[in-house]
């Protein structure tokens, strides 16, 4: 396999850090042409001094001030704001892009790497909820490869793997069920953000985790598979796994049922997707049946975690729908981070601004735009009037 010079997009995240450590691990396969980051300066400083990239961008104005002073008599190119970044993702020098930044805020960069016709590696999962309709026309226009790091869409691509789209009959998410598996809203009403960002399996980014707390995570994840894997509504379900060793599952039209196993580490996606089209060795623990006596399998609570089911009617809605839920929802993870909202009530939220926003069935990049602008707005203020 030829070297790929990589641009990590989110580089100072969960998923950035780690796809790092591949990098460690394979020298001899990857390189490290740009890293970005919004606000750890300190850790794009180390970063930039370790892998010397070609350059790095920095989207938050201060943090920029400081690694541009620290990296001034070094090589590496610093670069400040979203602009650079949908700039930079283009060079010629620049053979993958991780998306690995957080929310909507990497929709951009991620349109920008394949307009350019680069291979994308997507975690930024919003990116799909947000515009996965005119994100998989342009990538298939530039015929440019998505390869899903998500490990529920990275274990669907692999049971994929030599079989014909038009024979999956539908696909399972599996979903562990967060921290709060089996609680009610009795109990939920009073949880706070330190008890929400202990997952039980995964060890994720501050959103995500709180996403994966109220299960919005697996509404998100069920609007990302439908544009990844180009499915109907229908074709996509979730069951509940605690373990978190199956990864997700495909069934096909004669029954069958491929399953993508493993123990639950971002790792081997991530890896995964960097290598692609090969499997490489790496020296993670291994799966052993003895130490799990059983797996086990639920329908989710939908009544009590609510923001599943708004997340699989906006998928069913679809237009700019998606789009209205993201923006809600990122405006509520940001308030309930802050202690500024409670648990459940980040479901009135969403709803409401949901009900509020005029719907558009067939929104161009545009609309999409202002939706998302005028959902946040529309969120903040039931927010800051208490009005929910
Ligand atoms: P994180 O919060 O740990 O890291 C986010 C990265 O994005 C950081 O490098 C940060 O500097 C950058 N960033 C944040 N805000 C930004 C902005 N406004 N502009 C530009 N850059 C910005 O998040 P994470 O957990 O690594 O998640 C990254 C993405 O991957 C998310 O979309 C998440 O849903 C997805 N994902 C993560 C995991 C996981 O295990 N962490 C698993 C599956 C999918
Ligand atoms: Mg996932």
């Amino acid at each position: 396999m030829a070297q790929k010079r990589l641009a990590i997009l989110g580089s100072t995240g969960s998923i950035g850090t780690q796809a790092l450590a591949i990098v460690d691990a394979h020298p001899q396969l990857f390189s490290v042409e740009i890293l970005s980051a919004h606000s750890n300066a300190a850790l794009l400083i180390e970063q930039a001094g370790k892998y010397q990239p070609n350059a790095v961008v920095v989207t938050d104005a201060k943090a920029y001030e400081t690694v541009k002073q620290a990296l001034s008599g070094s090589n590496v190119k610093v670069f400040e704001g979203h602009n650079a970044l949908n700039e930079v993702v283009q060079w010629d020098t620049v053979d993958f892009v991780l998306g690995a930044i957080v929310g909507y805020a990497g929709l951009h960069s991620t349109l920008s790497a394949i307009e350019a016709g680069k291979t994308i590696g997507l975690a930024n999962k919003e990116t799909l909820v947000v515009a996965g309709e005119l994100v998989m026309q342009k990538a298939a226009e530039k015929r440019v490869p998505i390869i899903p790091v998500d490990s529920e869409h990275s274990a669907i691509f692999q049971c994929l793997a030599g079989e014909r789209m038009d024979t999956i009959e539908k696909i399972i998410l599996t979903a562990s069920g967060g921290p709060f598996l089996g609680k009610k809203p009795n109990f939920l009403v009073n949880v706070k953000k330190a008890h929400a960002l202990q997952h039980p399996n995964w060890s994720m980014g501050a959103k995500i985790s709180i996403d994966s707390a109220t299960l919005m995570n697996k509404g998100l994840e069920m609007i990302e598979a439908k544009w990844l894997f180009g499915l109907q509504n229908e074709q996509i379900e979730v069951v509940i796994h605690p373990q978190s060793i199956v990864h997700s599952l495909v069934q096909f039209t004669d029954g069958s049922i491929k399953a993508q196993m493993g123990l639950p580490d971002m790792k081997l996606p991530i890896q995964y997707a960097m290598a692609f089209p090969q499997r490489i060795h790496n020296d993670f623990p291994r799966f052993q049946f003895k130490n799990y006596g059983t797996l086990n399998f639920e329908d989710p609570d939908i009544k009590t975690f609510r923001n599943l089911q708004l997340a699989t009617q906006a998928m069913y809605k679809s237009g700019n729908m998606p789009c209205i839920l993201n923006a809600a929802n990122e405006v509520v993870v940001n308030a309930f981070i802050n202690n500024k909202v409670g648990f459940l009530e980040m479901s009135d939220i969403i709803e409401q601004t949901m009900e509020q926003l005029p719907f558009i069935e067939k929104p161009n990049m545009e609309e999409l735009i202002a939706s998302d602008t005028e959902a946040r707005a529309y969120a903040e203020q039931l927010l800051q009037n208490n009005d929910y």
